[in-house]
């Protein structure tokens, strides 16, 4: 039996939160004795063999949808439903939590007829058709323990919540056998298609940077941004806000971090007159350390933060902007 984990790719790797679905169908692959193959929309070439083998991976598949389409879920799903089909008995297929993988799993749950288990953090078979899961509800406030009766599990994988570097499998590491595939595709199927802006290709996605600049309300408007998308180019990372700050329309609501924005799990997120309010937490809170400026000490993130600064941001980051400069000057 195989497990099958579809891994989202950019510039030639595994992205951060494929490589955390990885470790889950891994997990789970290995509490059964089973295989985990990966597949993604690409060429052969498209992907790290190494990162894969690290994984466990013993057999990619490179899925070719036709010249010039990038993103189009139905197709992508379609193309998974026949690869279970090609790739021997598959016993469950594995996504990322992201935009992308929930869509793509409830496509592949509609064609198939099997459930869709969203947002899990752990899953392990405890029957033929029966896998153990722990996932994620109420925005991850809260962790259900479930039983998926299935005999094709498909499951998606809270980014946030597990460890980003799968467990190395010395055992199954070796050279990965990388197949393509091409599904038969109708019209239908790629009837809905998405490609990115080319201003959002060029920058660092806010759902994978290793460092996020975020601003809130004590920003004060749309032109208090700058000084922080200064700090963001100087630190190589993304820039995010909270809800308020897209309701205002002081920035587009595709940089909102957040319950009903985009979760991020940066190494550093700065968070610049953000209250720390619950439902911004949910997006933030894979964070590995959290820094808070703001002037407010009672304000609910500094109690969630690692580090605080309780001053005005307008003082705060044009002073550490300055130490930054100097310090890439005199290093
Ligand atoms: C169903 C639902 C979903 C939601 N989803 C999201 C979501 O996805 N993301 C999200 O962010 N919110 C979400 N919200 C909104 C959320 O509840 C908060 O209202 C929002 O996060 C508050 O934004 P804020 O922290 O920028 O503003 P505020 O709560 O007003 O906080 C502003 C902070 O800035 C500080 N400050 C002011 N001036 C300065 C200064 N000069 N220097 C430093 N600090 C200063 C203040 O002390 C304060 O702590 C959701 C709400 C609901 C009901």
């Amino acid at each position: 039996m195989t497990v099958l984990c579809l891994v989202e790719i950019a510039d030639g790797s595994v992205r951060d939160a494929s490589q955390r679905a990885l470790s889950v169908a891994t997990a789970l692959a290995g509490s059964a004795g089973e295989d985990v193959a990966a597949a993604w929309v690409g060429s052969g070439e498209a992907v790290s063999r190494a990162e894969l083998s690290a994984a466990g991976v013993g057999v990619g598949y490179a899925i070719l949808l036709g010249a010039g389409i990038d993103y189009a879920p139905l197709a992508w799903a379609r193309a998974l439903a026949g690869l279970a089909g090609v790739a021997g008995p598959v016993s469950a297929v594995v996504a990322a939590a992201t935009d992308r993988g929930n869509e793509v799993l409830a496509h592949l749950a509609a064609i198939t007829g099997q459930p869709m288990a969203a947002n899990c953090v752990s899953a392990t078979r405890s029957g033929p058709d029966k896998i153990d899961l722990v996932r994620q509800r109420w925005a991850g406030s809260l962790l259900e323990e479930a039983d998926l009766d299935s005999p094709l599990a498909l499951l998606t994988v809270a980014a946030d919540a597990v460890a980003a570097q799968p467990e190395a499998s010395p055992a199954r590491a070796g050279e990965v056998d990388v197949r393509t595939y091409e599904p038969e595709l109708t019209d239908g199927d790629l009837l809905v298609q998405a490609t990115e802006s080319a201003d959002r290709k060029a920058g660092v996605s806010l759902a994978t940077a290793r460092v996020v600049v975020g601003g809130g309300r004590g920003v004060g408007g749309p032109d208090g941004f700058a000084v922080l998308e200064e700090l963001a180019d100087l630190l190589g990372g993304a820039l995010g806000v909270s809800r308020v700050v897209t309701s205002q329309g002081w920035r587009p609501h595709r940089q909102q971090v957040g319950q009903t924005g985009t979760k991020i799990t940066p190494e550093l997120y700065l968070a610049c007159g953000i209250s720390g309010a619950i439902q911004h937490m949910a997006g933030c809170q894979g964070a590995k350390t959290i820094i808070a400026i703001n002037t407010d000490p009672d304000a609910p993130i500094i109690a969630k933060a690692t580090y605080a600064v309780i001053g005005d941001l307008h003082e705060v980051l044009p002073a550490l902007i300055a130490a930054l400069k100097s310090a890439n000057q005199t290093s």
